[in-house]
């Protein structure tokens, strides 16, 4: 009878106990907290000696004591003892150790000498001589171990140490609530996953803001003069000799301030600001860009060809000039030395449809897509390039509801292909 009151009075109080835990998950408190009021409800609730919550880690090769409540002259005498921390201490899961049994079977132990445990804890890290003092330290001799389960995974294991003789109803009863608190204990941890998560966001969003900042104003006027300087320079520089390494700096500043303008440009995309659409001919854009990069052309003896004659009206906004000029930068720097890359503009039903074509290596079935990707790049030889090119100008596209892809130039080569709503 009096045994019946206790079990019905200790099953009140596990509830009650599941359900502080479930307000306090609700209330958004933190892992440590409520770890910390389960142990110590267990422990005051069955007059354990010690309690403990183990979790696993993701490759199911240890556990971290992740909160235990104990004798404090206990802890401390065992800290002091072996020169560890009992909170955060890692134990290994070999073969043979109770806790790798209780992981891989899911299954509750239960044992009568806690000197296997200590063993178990301390694996080869601790030697023998120490676990038995530790054994005479603890006045408990029962221990029982049973899984925290999440549904049917186990996040961790349980544990308590008694004076008072444990029977297989303790650890039955014990298991019970371990499947209900690894449920509270799974929640906990994906609050506190989902906040450093949300931290960590904040924190590279405010990063990425300073770096555009950065790119914006602190790389791009530096990168300017070195560029104009040298172009200066090298408009009067006679000694051929001194010319080449000169033209080499050129395009290499050329190359920083492209990709400066290029990854800035993409955050302005990614940031999700509303862009503003302009009614322009991209006809005239097209020939304005082909211009510029005729002494890029000229380099690989390649001729740029626009067939481009009458008006073609479209909303756009400013950043469609990078989806032409990497487009056609793209078909100078891949196409064959000379040959020609021919531009040209069709109408096509509602839409404008521009195509870019050359005659290099072309790009594979199983890389069309991919290429669109950021930093996607097949390997060129020698071709430099960010990877990023594409990138801006599929986003660029998808911002003005178009749309870019690659077909095989039938000829050899590539022709890439936009379409832009007609205005
Ligand atoms: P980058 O040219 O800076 O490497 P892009 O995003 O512009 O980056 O292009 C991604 C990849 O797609 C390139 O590395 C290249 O392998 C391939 N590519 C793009 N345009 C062409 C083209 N016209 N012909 C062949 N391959 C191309």
């Amino acid at each position: 009878m009096v045994k019946d009151i206790i079990e019905h009075k200790q099953a009140e109080e596990e509830l009650l106990l599941l359900q502080k835990i479930n307000n306090m998950l609700n209330a958004g408190v933190g892992q440590e907290e409520v770890f910390k009021i389960i142990v110590d409800g267990l422990r005051s609730m069955y007059n354990y000696e010690s309690v403990a919550i183990h979790l696993l880690s993701e490759d199911k090769k240890h556990l971290t004591v992740d909160g235990y409540s104990s004798d404090s002259k206990l802890a401390q005498k065992l800290e002091k003892l072996t020169g560890l921390t009992i909170n955060g201490y890692k134990v290994h899961l070999y073969e043979g150790s109770l806790f790798k049994e209780i992981v891989d079977t899911g299954k509750p132990v239960i044992v009568d000498d806690i000197s296997w445990v200590l063993k178990s804890y301390a694996g080869k890290k601790i030697p023998q001589s120490m676990i038995k003092i530790a054994a005479k330290l603890t006045k408990a001799n029962w221990g029982i171990g049973v899984p925290l389960l999440a549904g049917d995974k186990i996040v961790g294991v349980i544990g308590c140490g008694s004076v008072e003789k444990l029977t297989y109803e303790d650890a039955q009863r014990f298991a019970n609530f371990g499947a209900q608190a690894g449920l509270a204990i799974e929640s906990a941890l994906t609050f506190e996953k989902l906040e450093t998560a949300y931290d960590e966001l904040k924190h590279s969003n405010k990063l990425k803001d300073l770096f555009i900042d950065i790119m914006r104003h602190d790389l791009l006027n530096p990168a300017g003069s070195a560029r104009n300087m040298t172009q200066m320079i090298l408009e009067d520089e006679k000694d051929p000799n001194k010319k080449e390494p000169l033209k080499l700096i050129l395009r290499s500043s050329k190359r920083i301030i492209e990709m400066i303008e290029n990854a800035s440009k993409l955050a302005i995309l990614e940031s999700g600001k509303e862009l503003k659409f302009e009614e322009k001919d991209i006809g005239q854009i097209l020939k304005r860009i082909a211009i510029e990069m005729t002494s890029l052309a000229d380099e690989k003896n390649m001729k740029i060809k626009t067939n481009i004659k009458g008006k073609f009206k479209a909303l756009v906004n400013p950043l469609i000039y990078a989806v032409f000029s990497n487009l056609l930068d793209n078909a100078i720097k891949y196409g064959a030395k000379n040959s020609e890359v021919i531009v040209k503009i069709k109408e096509d039903g509602s839409n404008w449809k521009i195509s870019i074509a050359d005659n290099g290596d072309g790009i594979p079935d199983e890389e069309k897509k991919a290429i669109f990707n950021r930093f996607k790049r097949i390997q060129k030889g020698a071709v430099r390039g960010s990877g990023l090119g594409l990138a801006i100008v599929k986003r660029v596209v998808k911002a003005h509801k178009g749309r870019v892809w690659v077909e095989d130039n039938p000829g050899g080569g590539s022709i890439f292909f936009v379409q832009l709503k007609k205005a």
